[in-house]
């Protein structure tokens, strides 16, 4: 639950309409982060309004200052009625430690300064008046120097506050502060209309909903039932940035829980709509919040095939990383844990087979385990029940150092050496009949290993005639 002090005590103009009688409010600046947020950004701000150009503070830093969330780690967004290029020059007159005029095109400088708190992040946008991304992928920007029309058109309507570091004072004409004290996700204008014009909105939606414990307004709900399909033109790798963030919350579940209710989850991520989402989310939870942790979590069970995991995680745009972890997970699943229990050789195989995702597909089959056992399976105690076990047992072999070295116990060439052998298949033969037995048999004393060798190649050359 967001921490609501800092909004306490400051008056509100509840909503206001987009025909320049807007209700902005002076906002005395008793608040000390934004205080700091003033003080560190005094000499850009001097810079601005000595070029005759205004600066304002606006989006997440606006709406996590007032909820008291400020920090040094955050980056700032800044927006300004100064073109690309003016932007850019003030900028390099503001001594910053970097620079990026990448995002141009967009309107967008990049910099960063060193703050009281080390080096401080800032873009900083030229006002924006429509964007067009009807059909294409690529949005087209235009320039304004209307702030109010800028927040129009931004996602959501806490997302949609300005503060205007000239005249200090907080700008907020689609009432968004009052939102968040109310705690609901609206849009600035219609939701219709904003998701038409860029559908990624209503995955973002889902994220805000979960990062700041709010309620989507119904007409949010509805547009997005309405208008879910428009997410086939969005590109994978904006989808895959927004849901990174969502994942890596350290509670997403009701952002899950929007996803599934609207249907929008199936219009990425179709094998999803399936199944339990209580149990997905559960197991979701359970996990450290870093995105590989969290992606194969989500991800646990949904696929029928390796062949429909890996033509998703493609569609996706995933890594080749991405898509070898997750399917190893899939894979992994197939091992019998009650037997790696009981028999040190199965549990050594698990831990050569698994390697450094150990840790990972066990905490997910614990977490699964759970999950059903939360939803009434009362079968799934004693798979939770055998994943502890196993856990012990492993710590138990590493600390007898039987974990360690877990291939063949000797090398190609001194494969080689021992049987005479040149390179070729009888060696890659050999390694694999010791691998075998390293794992099967456990760490064997050195000349054991060479006659047990001396012995398999015997009987292979027999067994060749
Ligand atoms: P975070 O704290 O996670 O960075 P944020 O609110 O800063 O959250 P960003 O994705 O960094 O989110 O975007 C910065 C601001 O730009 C938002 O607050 C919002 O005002 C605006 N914005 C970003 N993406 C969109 C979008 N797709 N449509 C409309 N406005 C957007
Ligand atoms: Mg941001």
């Amino acid at each position: 639950m967001p921490d609501l002090r800092v909004l306490v005590g400051v008056s509100h103009a509840a909503g206001g309409r987009i025909d320049g009688t807007y209700a902005s409010y002076a906002l005395a600046v008793r608040d000390e982060l934004f205080d700091a947020l003033v003080a560190e950004t005094a000499s850009l701000t001097e810079e601005f309004t000595n070029a005759g150009k205004s600066l304002y503070l606006v989006g997440g830093i606006v709406r996590d200052t007032l909820l008291g969330r400020g920090g040094a780690e955050l980056d700032i967004d800044f927006t300004t009625n100064a073109e690309p290029d003016e932007i850019e020059s003030i900028v390099r007159r503001s001594s910053p430690t970097a620079l990026w005029t990448q995002g141009k095109r967009f309107g967008t400088i990049g910099a960063t300064f060193v703050g009281p708190n080390g080096p401080r992040a800032v873009e900083i946008t030229t006002h924006r008046a429509e964007q067009y991304h009807d059909g294409s992928r690529k949005p087209e920007v235009r320039f304004s120097t209307d702030i109010t029309l800028d927040l129009s058109r931004r996602d959501f309507t806490v997302n949609a506050m300005a503060f205007d570091l000239h005249g200090l004072r907080l700008l907020d004409p689609f009432g968004g502060e009052a939102d968040l004290r109310a705690r609901v996700l609206r849009t600035p204008l219609s939701p219709e209309i904003s998701f038409r014009d860029d559908p990624l909105r209503m995955l973002r939606a889902a994220r805000f909903i979960a990062a700041l414990g709010l309620i989507a307004d119904p007409l949010v709900t509805d547009a997005v039932i309405r208008h879910r399909e428009r997410m086939a033109i969005i590109s994978a790798e904006r989808i895959r940035g927004e849901l990174t963030k969502l994942l890596t919350l350290e509670d997403p579940s009701d952002g899950l829980r929007f996803l599934s209710n609207t249907g929008l989850v199936s219009t990425f991520l179709p094998e999803l709509a399936l199944g339990d989402l209580h149990r997905r989310t559960a197991r979701v939870l359970a996990m450290e919040p870093t995105w590989e942790r969290r992606f194969t979590a989500l991800l646990f069970g949904a696929f029928a095939s390796e062949a429909a995991a890996r033509s998703r995680l493609r569609a996706l745009k995933c890594s080749v990383d991405e898509e070898t972890l997750v399917v190893k997970i899939r894979r992994l699943g197939s091992i019998d844990l009650p037997d790696a229990v009981e028999h040190d050789s199965a549990a050594r195989r698990l831990v050569y087979r698994a390697g450094s995702e150990l840790d990972l597909f066990l905490s997910l089959q614990r977490a699964d385990a759970v999950a059903r056992m939360a939803a009434g399976d009362h079968d799934a105690d004693a798979v939770r029940s055998v994943v502890d076990a196993l856990r012990f047992k492993l710590k138990t072999l590493a600390k007898l150092g039987e974990l360690d070295d877990l291939g063949p116990p000797l090398n190609g060439e001194e494969v080689m050496d021992l049987l005479g052998l040149l390179p070729g298949r009888e060696v890659g033969e050999a390694l694999d009949m010791l691998r075998d037995l390293r794992l099967d048999e456990g760490q064997l004393p050195r000349p054991d290993v060479e006659r047990r060798l001396m012995e398999w190649f015997d009987r292979h050359l027999s067994e060749r005639g």
